[in-house]
């Protein structure tokens, strides 16, 4: 249990997971200091738009974070429809009554998810330490830095535009190779990029294709484009506790297999660290009991998802998702179900080694992990 006696207990990690246990841990009147190697909060993104996805849990995600003490203090808008596109580019309306996700920003921007908590947690006389990189920590923290190594890359353009409000996603290899292209538009602002599995060395040409994508099927109008890339790290861990700190978010491995989404993982395992050390409760059996089944369920439907492949997608959609409420219809995927639990043996022998995409040699390539990432990756192993 924490001892309040002591000095601010240290976060290693400003992302949603640290600013997460951080808030949880002042609400009940501990001192905490969060350090972050960043200048500002959100300092890996680039104001692109993001999913906080709705459909895991049957609650509604902002709830869960209200009841663990968690305001909105950043800009959410609520989805409820979209399109989704076929490898044949064949058009299927989604919808649902609740919202399916909450369009957040990642970033330094006002109003971003970054910035909103990181003013809450101001508020609460959390010292957040910008440009603080932490390479070794003694004693008792918690570790929230965030991916290790690249097992997904997204790349493309954030802008402004005059389009309507709206959401599209296309899931087909020849934008977006055992992913999917996506494009967000909300408020004058776009984000469009292609979130690939693998082909990283070729992200420049899946790039252009989902721009060109986009531009003919939904007229996609981009004014001053900036282009943007990420990586994300998909794996399932064996411990989220390493040298006695308990490790949360992404850097933990908390992610979605099929989709890359990683912030209510982020989000909730910061929260059931804050509550372990709060009540002196066992990290290891809270994650495995509370996360643990959501991480093999996405597993297993990433395993499904390559196995289906374009035909089984459009089956998928055009059967499944886009005749029922989207969000129940997700919500029945992503929690275990008969199929999940039959091919999980299968998906953790194919996935027990990080996905690294084979495609990308390290050679003369300019994908977002060469460019930036492994040189991160290897700061990261000296925080271990
Ligand atoms: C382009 C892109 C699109 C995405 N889209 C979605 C989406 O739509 N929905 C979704 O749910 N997820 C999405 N994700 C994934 C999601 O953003 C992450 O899973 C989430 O941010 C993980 O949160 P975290 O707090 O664990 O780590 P992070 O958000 O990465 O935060 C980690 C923090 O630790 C800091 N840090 C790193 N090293 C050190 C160090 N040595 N010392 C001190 N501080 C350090 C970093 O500066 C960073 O601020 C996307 C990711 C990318 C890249």
């Amino acid at each position: 249990m924490l001892d309040t006696n002591r000095e601010p207990f240290p976060i290693i990690g400003a992302g949603p997971a640290g600013l997460a246990c951080a808030i949880v841990l002042a609400r009940a009147g501990r001192s905490v200091v969060v350090h972050d190697r960043r200048k500002q909060p959100g300092g890996r993104f680039h104001n692109d738009f993001q999913g906080l996805e709705n459909w895991s849990t049957q609650s509604d995600i902002l709830h869960e974070l209200a009841e663990a003490g968690i305001d909105p203090t950043f800009n959410h808008a609520p989805v409820r429809q979209g399109a989704v596109f076929d490898a044949w580019s064949a058009a299927y309306a989604i919808k649902s009554e609740d919202p399916l996700y909450y369009l957040v920003r990642r970033g330094d921007a006002n109003g971003s998810l970054d910035q909103g908590l990181a003013s809450q947690a101001r508020a609460l006389n959390i010292e957040i330490r910008f440009g603080d990189k932490v390479n070794e920590k003694m004693g008792p923290a918690v570790l929230a830095i965030g991916p290790r190594t690249a097992d997904v890359i997204a790349v493309g353009y954030v802008f402004e535009t005059d389009m309507a409000d709206g959401n599209w996603i296309c899931f087909d290899n020849k934008l977006a190779p055992l992913g999917y292209a996506y494009l967000l538009v909300s408020g004058g602002r776009g984000t469009v990029a292609s979130c690939m599995f693998t082909g990283f060395k070729n992200q420049r040409y899946f790039l252009e294709r989902t721009v060109s994508f986009f531009e003919r099927r939904v007229g996609m109008r981009m004014s001053n484009p900036e282009p943007f890339g990420g990586y994300g790290n998909l794996r399932l861990p064996r411990t989220a506790i390493q040298g006695g700190k308990l490790v949360i978010g992404e850097q933990a491995g908390f992610q979605d297999s099929l989709a890359g989404f990683g912030m209510t993982y982020a989000l909730r395992s910061g929260i059931l660290a804050a509550r372990s050390l709060l009540e002196g409760l066992d990290y290891a059996q809270l994650w495995r009991q509370e996360l643990l089944p959501l991480l093999h369920t996405s597993i297993s439907n990433r395993y499904l998802f390559n196995l289906a492949g374009d035909r089984g997608r459009r089956w998928a959609l055009s059967r499944h998702i886009a005749k029922n409420d989207a969000k129940k219809t997700l919500h029945r995927l992503y929690r275990p179900w008969w199929l999940s639990r039959a091919v999980l043996p299968l998906a953790l022998r194919r996935y027990k080694a990080p996905l690294k995409d084979k495609s990308c040699d390290h050679v003369n390539c300019a994908c977002v992990w060469c460019e930036h990432g492994m040189a991160e990756g290897k700061a990261h192993a000296q925080t271990q």
